[in-house]
């Protein structure tokens, strides 16, 4: 078992103000696997605290500088990588090839992404060809960052490394479902020599911890990621004390798969939705089919769902591993029986554990056919391997049931027609489209609009999230 009861508050790992042991549960076989403390109002504040007093002199800095010790975060990374994965496998259940690759991966891709962003980043910059008014880029001060547990170093390194970079100083508050790997961050932190207070990283849940950073007076921003039940929360918390709120939330993303797309599109939407075990905020969960070619897309889907493979995530190979928890399993088995009397047709997976299973968070890779607008499953995020399928008559039609929901983060377009991409690309609401299984360039921003939140992370917008702009006359 491991035991992990201590944060890293001023460069050191210190020992939570009072006891509050918290297990951590390997979703593979529903067993506690680690012990952390979930952090209290004290805890919080001498973090904050040490943050405030590391803010100036890291402020201070050069971009050069603090670019150098985000490379010595990547060279510790890199040496243990390994580490990383089996983290994140065993704390929230990726497949440990999953835990490697995109997981883990993501932590270098994006540190990488930052490195290149801030050398675009104009600093001091004149407004205009005329005049003497400049206009200055700032660090906002000491930020509290709240990250989920279904991308844990994903969402870690999209708001740390900017943030750093930025000037910032910053607490992390990772999930208590998933504090493993960020814990290792946080290693990874020290032993690349990054000063005291710059990083401080306090375990806890989001009543605690959590609650106590959004409403602290002197945190100046929380950029937080998760749903949008504690967005909601976090905004309320933070409004007392007007600091700024970024918020990265759910999605129920469309994905409208055109007559004319490429043979490869419906099966590339069946994988994309279930990877991860469909914990994904950009999930693509809807499928609209164009009617002629709606009844061999379903046939597809079927028959790859009957593929997808449902393993322990220690187990190497392609398969997808358990959700996080009971609570997700229960919400998603919910949602499964929900489908089902609302008359959606059960095409593949359904209730209950995979077939030869006993114990684990699994879930059987589920495909519903003749979904209905405004039926649960089609509405809500189920955030488990649950994809809906419906079919549509017309262009105008799939715009507007892929923009009917409070939700808009990522749809996605598959068609042969470049015009019609055009088109829709336009029309579509939500904070990304991504067309023909084309990802987006290193850098672009991430992010939604309406009930996915506001924010935009990753490269120049992800970094100047973290910045104030101040307007400077009088300069010449
Ligand atoms: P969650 O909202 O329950 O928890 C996320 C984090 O917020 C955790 O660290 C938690 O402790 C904390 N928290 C919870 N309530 C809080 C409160 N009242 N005040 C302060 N902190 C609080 O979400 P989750 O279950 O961990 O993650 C799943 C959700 O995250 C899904 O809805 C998913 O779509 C969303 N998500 C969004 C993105 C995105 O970029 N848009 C990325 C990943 C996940």
């Amino acid at each position: 078992m491991i035991e992990k009861r201590q944060f890293y508050i001023n460069g050191s790992w210190v020992d939570p103000k009072v006891a509050h042991d918290h297990p951590v549960i390997n979703p593979s076989n529903e067993e506690p696997c680690a012990t952390i403390s979930l952090g209290s109002d004290a805890d919080t504040d001498a973090a904050v605290a040490a943050a405030k007093a590391a803010f100036p002199a890291w402020a201070a800095t050069s971009v050069a500088e603090r670019k150098s010790y985000v490379e010595g975060i990547l060279k510790q990374f890199e040496k243990r990588r390994d580490e990383m994965a089996k983290a994140i496998s065993l704390e929230m259940g990726a497949p440990i090839e999953l835990a490697f690759g995109s997981q883990a991966g993501s932590l270098e891709w994006h540190l990488r992404n930052f490195l290149v962003a801030i050398d675009e980043i104009q600093w001091l910059k004149p407004m205009g060809s005329k005049g003497d008014t400049m206009i200055a880029q700032e660090p906002i001060g000491v930020v509290g960052l709240i990250t989920p547990w279904n991308w844990p170093m994903n969402q870690v390194t999209l708001k740390v490394v900017p943030a750093m970079l930025a000037g910032c100083t910053c607490v992390l508050k990772p999930s208590e479902e998933a504090p493993l790997s960020s814990m290792l961050f946080a290693e990874f932190v020290h032993d690349a020599g990054v000063p005291a207070g710059v990083f401080n990283l306090v375990n806890g849940d989001g009543a605690g911890v959590g609650t106590r950073l959004s409403g602290h007076p002197d945190v100046e921003m929380i950029s937080f990621t998760g749903s949008t039940r504690a967005g909601r929360a976090i905004s309320r918390t933070a409004a007392e004390t007007l600091k700024r709120v970024t918020l990265e939330l759910g999605g129920k993303g469309a994905n409208l798969v055109f007559a004319d797309a490429d043979d490869g599109a419906v099966e590339r939407g069946v994988r994309h939705m279930m990877q991860n075990s469909g914990q994904s905020c950009n999930a693509p969960s809807r499928m609209l089919v164009e009617r002629p070619y709606y009844d061999r897309a379903v046939e597809i889907a079927t028959s790859v769902a009957n593929t997808i493979k449902v393993a322990p995530a220690d187990q190497k190979g392609d398969h997808i591993g358990p959700v996080v928890n009971k609570r997700q399993w229960d919400q998603i088995q919910n949602y499964i029986q929900k489908g089902i009397e609302e008359g959606a047709r059960l095409v593949a997976g359904g209730l209950g554990l995979p077939e030869g299973m006993n114990r684990g968070y699994y879930v059987r890779p589920t495909v519903f056919a003749d979904v209905k607008p405004g039926m649960t499953i089609e509405r809500e995020e189920i955030f488990g391997p649950v994809l809906a399928m419906m079919p549509f008559d017309t262009e105008e039609e799939a715009v507007k049931v892929a923009n009917d929901t409070p939700y808009g983060l990522t749809n996605y377009v598959q068609s042969g027609n470049q015009e019609r991409r055009h088109r829709l690309a336009l029309q579509l609401k939500a904070g990304m489209v991504e067309m023909n299984g084309k990802a987006r360039a290193a850098g672009a921003p991430f992010g939604g609009v309406k009930a996915s939140g506001r924010a935009r992370e990753g490269g120049v917008w992800g970094i100047e999230e973290f910045l104030e702009a101040k307007a400077i006359s009088g300069w010449n």
